[in-house]
């Protein structure tokens, strides 16, 4: 399975690194939101990408 890192922003400020393929809903550590939601293939992203990483 091919994917990448990716370093997301929260709304709030916070920043995770999460998967680019994850397989289960990814909320912020901070606020609660959610960042990521699983969609057969490459997640749909809510936060803002700042940086991808192989
Ligand atoms: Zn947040």
């Amino acid at each position: 399975m091919s994917g990448k890192f990716l370093r997301v922003k929260c709304k709030c400020g916070t920043e995770q690194t999460l998967f680019s393929h994850v397989t289960s809903s990814i909320t912020c550590t901070s606020c609660n939101v959610a960042l990521a939601e699983p969609s057969g293939g490459e997640a749909v992203i809510f936060g803002k990408i700042i940086k991808e990483a192989g």
